[in-house]
């Protein structure tokens, strides 16, 4: 368990960002002034005892009232089941797939078109673009974030100019651009997601991966680069995003046989949707996911032994 991350500055007194990995999402506790403390996204279900510890060592004995998701990827919601079990709290979710999750739509959601895994759960209530969210004397106010996710939400500390930007900021870059995937535009929504975090001056983001960062212009820079490059080369996207999701799936599973693992890939609808829009490359999409597989394990971001792929 890596320790929490912790920095002098004012303006992060009373947050506590665990810092989690690829798999799993940082999780931001706002601690609260008697009313209880919130806690921002919830990492992946497979790490949930994990952070279920990290969260109530960070409590110190505060309860935890509320979980709130900035967006429903299972890298960021896993954990609400069970935090919910352990605390009581209440669940809080951006308003655009609510029925979806009631109906627990795992076509409506991305697990189905992923392949991933996420454990259900039920949400008590909504936060909304243009509400706020009170605590310990902080008023975020929660800000419609489309692009990565069209349903994503960012959330914003104006008295102390502290964002939380989930998977819409990096430090270097962004998240796959989900709709640009399915066919549905995401660039212009990207780059007016990266004006609105540059119009607010912030002096810290918090992201959804990665340590917070201070140098919000060096990184707005960075995933502008980041994004002409895709929208220059649609399919220099594609390749990332399916090597980023295979990479993914490896963290949840840690090894798979590759006839196995190629079998999830092309049983994967946004896999295969993709690889339609990018031109049906390498003629089967079997023989497409082995060459993803070999350029990762060429970058030693995989192991492939004896017909196996590996996590590295
Ligand atoms: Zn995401």
């Amino acid at each position: 368990m890596s320790a929490p991350f912790l920095h002098p500055d004012p303006a992060l007194q009373g947050l506590t960002v665990l810092e989690r990995g690829w798999l799993s999402s940082n999780n931001v506790l706002l601690h609260g002034d008697g009313s209880g403390a919130v806690l921002v996204d919830s990492s992946h279900a497979l790490h949930a005892g994990q952070t279920l510890a990290l969260v109530r060592r960070a409590l110190r004995g505060e309860p935890l009232r509320q979980v709130v998701n900035t967006h429903l990827h299972s890298d960021h919601c896993g954990g609400n089941a069970s935090l919910q079990r352990a605390f009581g709290c209440r669940l809080t979710i951006p308003p655009g797939q609510w029925d979806a999750v009631l109906a627990w739509d795992e076509g409506a959601l991305s697990y189905a078109a992923t392949g991933q895994h996420c454990e259900r759960f039920v949400p008590d209530d909504r936060l909304a673009s243009g509400e706020v969210l009170a605590v310990g004397g902080r008023q975020w106010q929660a800000l419609a974030a489309p692009g990565h996710d069209p349903h994503s939400l960012i959330l914003f500390d104006p008295e102390h100019r502290v964002v939380i930007t989930a998977d819409a900021l990096w430090q270097r870059g962004f998240g796959v651009v989900f709709p640009e995937l399915e066919g549905e535009p995401g660039w212009d929504d990207v780059a007016r997601v990266l004006d609105l975090i540059e119009s607010l001056g912030a002096r810290w983001a918090i992201p959804g991966h990665g340590r917070p960062f201070d140098d919000v212009p060096a990184a707005l820079a960075v995933a502008r680069q980041r994004l002409a490059a895709f929208r220059a080369d649609p399919q220099r996207h594609a390749h990332h995003a399916m090597k980023a999701l295979i990479k993914y799936h490896l963290l949840e599973v840690q090894q798979q046989p590759l006839p196995a693992l190629l079998h999830w890939f092309d049983a994967g609808p946004l896999y295969r949707e993709t690889w339609q829009r990018a031109g049906r490359p390498a003629g089967s999409m079997r023989d497409w996911g082995d060459r993803i597989v070999a350029e990762l394990a060429a970058a030693g971001v995989l192991a492939l032994r004896d017909g196996v792929v590996y996590n590295a």
